[in-house]
């Protein structure tokens, strides 16, 4: 099971559109649970968007995606 330590890695990956399914299933199920980590991520893709020629568009449609739906599920 993915631990806090590991988000930022993932969070990174996630970012740069570089996770494998199986990360990003885990990643979200982490997510799901602690938001602790759904807010370090919500920050880290406002901060990216800042910085627009780090982050392709499609991965940060993605992040929102992802977060949409986590805000939902809240
Ligand atoms: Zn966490």
């Amino acid at each position: 099971m993915l631990k806090c330590r590991d988000v930022p890695q993932h969070a990174e990956q996630l970012l740069a559109g570089d996770m494998t399914p199986g990360q990003r299933f885990s990643l979200r199920m982490h997510l799901l649970m602690c938001h602790h980590c759904r807010r370090y991520l919500r920050q880290l893709r406002v901060l990216m968007g800042a910085l627009p020629q780090v982050a392709e568009d499609s991965t940060d449609e993605e992040v929102r995606r992802v977060l949409d739906r986590l805000d939902r599920q809240a």
